[in-house]
C-alpha cells in the first residue's frame, strides 16, 4: 500500500550543523540532532512528503486539532554505540507496531512499520557521529504522530503530521545504579481499564504530573500507580512496568488495558524465563507487597523502562509509612538483568532472540 512513499533527504550544509554537547552536558532530552524524519498524512493522498530534514521548526495553526482534543501518540526507544564503535536499535519493530496499535485506537493512521525501520536505520547512520560512547549514554529516539487539521468539530482529524526526533542522552544514573523512592499513590490513577493506558498517548502523561509534583514534594523519584477503581493492585511505576521477586518467582502486573505492554518488560519476562526463573503475570495486590515485605519474601522490586532499562527500587512509601525494600539495596536480579540486557543492546554478547538491528 505504501510502497510508492518516496522518502527526499534534504541536505543541510555543514555550517548549520550544531555542535555536540560534550559527555558529561548531555542531560534528557534537551540536546537535538541536525536532522529528523517528518512527513503527513491525508485521506486524499495518506503519507506523503516524507522526508529526512534539518531539525527546525514547522508551522501548524492555532486550530490544529491535537491542541484542542489531543490526538497524539508517541514512541520511545534507543540507538546503543556498542562493541567495536558500532550502532544498534534495540527491537525497532516493536515499537512501529505498538505506536500503530495506539494509532488504532485514537482513530489516527497506522505508518509502514518496515518502512519507518528502514528510515529509522537511516536517520541514525546519518546522525551516527551523534550516538554518544560514554558509558550508559544513548540516543534517544522519539517517533511522535499529531494531529495536525484545524477545525474544532470533535472528530478525528483528516491530516496528520509524523516525525523522529533524536536527542543524545547521558547516563540514566550519573552517581550510579543506585535504588529509588517509591511514593505509592492511593489518591489519583493514571489510567482506567478501557481507557487509553495501554497506549502512548499525550493526555496520560499530563495527567500524571500533578502526583508526581506531590511525591517529588515529599522526596520520592516516582509514582507507584494503583488501579482506578478499587486503588488495590498494583499497575506501574512512573513511566516504567514493575516487578516483584517474593520467594525466587518474579510476579508483574498483566496486560489488562491500563498498563502499558513495555518492550522492556516483553524482554526481561523473556530472559527470566530462559534463565529457568519463574514468571507470573498476575494481578498483585499492593497489600500482598507490603505484607511479603513484612515477611521477609519480598525480595526485590524493580521498575523497566527504555529510559533507565532496569531501575531498582529501595523504599515505598504508602498510606504515610516507609516500607525499605531489600535493606535499600539493588537486588541481585535487577543487577543481572541490568548487565545482560545491556550487553545484548550493545552487541557485546550473544542476541538469542534477535532484538539488536545493526545501523550501517
Ligand atoms: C513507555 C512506557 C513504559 C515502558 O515501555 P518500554 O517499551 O519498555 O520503554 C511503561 N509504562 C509507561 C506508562 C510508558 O509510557
Amino acid at each position: 500500500m505504501w510502497d510508492d512513499l518516496e522518502i527526499t533527504l534534504q541536505k543541510m550544509p555543514a555550517e548549520k550543523r550544531k555542535q555536540k554537547p560534550a559527555a558529561d552536558q548531555l542531560g534528557f532530552g534537551v540536546h537535538f540532532t541536525d536532522y529528523m524524519f517528518f512527513m503527513k498524512w491525508s485521506k486524499e493522498q495518506g503519507w506523503h512528503e516524507a522526508r529526512i530534514t534539518a531539525h527546525e521548526d514547522f508551522p501548524i495553526g492555532p486550530a490544529a486539532m491535537v491542541f484542542h482534543y489531543g490526538q497524539a501518540i508517541f514512541e520511545g526507544l534507543k540507538a546503543y554505540r556498542g562493541k567495536d564503535g558500532q550502532v544498534f536499535l534495540f527491537r525497532p519493530r516493536d515499537n512501529f507496531e505498538r505506536l500503530n496499535a495506539g494509532a488504532v485506537r485514537m482513530c489516527m493512521p497506522r505508518v509502514p512499520v518496515e518502512k519507518m525501520v528502514n528510515v529509522l536505520k537511516s536517520l541514525v547512520y546519518l546522525e551516527r557521529d551523534w550516538v554518544p560512547d560514554a558509558e550508559g549514554a544513548s540516543l534517544y529516539i522519539r517517533p511522535t504522530m499529531i494531529a495536525a487539521e484545524p477545525a474544532l468539530g470533535v472528530r478525528p482529524a483528516g491530516l496528520y503530521y509524523f516525525f523522529i526526533i533524536m536527542s543524545p542522552v547521558g547516563a540514566y544514573y550519573p552517581e550510579g545504579f543506585n535504588p529509588t523512592k517509591i511514593y505509592v499513590s492511593d489518591q489519583y490513577s493514571r489510567a482506567v481499564k478501557g481507557g487509553v493506558g495501554d497506549v502512548k498517548t499525550a493526555g496520560n502523561y499530563a495527567a500524571s504530573l500533578h502526583m508526581s509534583q506531590l511525591a517529588k514534594k515529599e522526596g520520592y523519584t516516582q509514582v507507584l500507580w494503583l488501579d482506578a477503581c478499587e486503588h488495590r493492585y498494583v499497575e506501574e511505576v512512573g513511566t516504567s512496568n514493575i516487578f516483584f521477586r517474593i520467594s525466587d518467582r518474579l510476579v508483574t502486573p498483566p496486560l489488562g488495558g491500563s498498563i502499558l505492554g513495555g518492550i522492556t518488560r516483553h524482554a526481561v519476562i523473556t530472559m527470566a524465563r530462559h534463565w529457568g526463573v519463574e514468571v507470573e503475570e498476575r494481578p498483585i495486590a499492593i497489600d500482598e507487597v507490603i505484607a511479603a515485605n513484612g515477611d521477609g519474601t519480598l525480595q526485590e522490586v524493580f521498575g523497566t523502562g527504555t529510559a533507565a532499562v532496569i531501575s531498582p527500587v529501595g523504599e515505598l512509601f504508602y498510606k504515610g509509612v516507609s516500607h525499605v525494600v531489600n535493606g535499600g539495596r539493588t537486588g541481585e536480579v535487577a543487577a543481572r538483568l541490568y548487565e545482560e540486557l545491556q550487553a545484548i543492546q550493545r552487541g557485546y554478547c550473544d542476541d538469542p532472540f534477535k532484538w539488536t538491528v545493526r545501523v550501517g
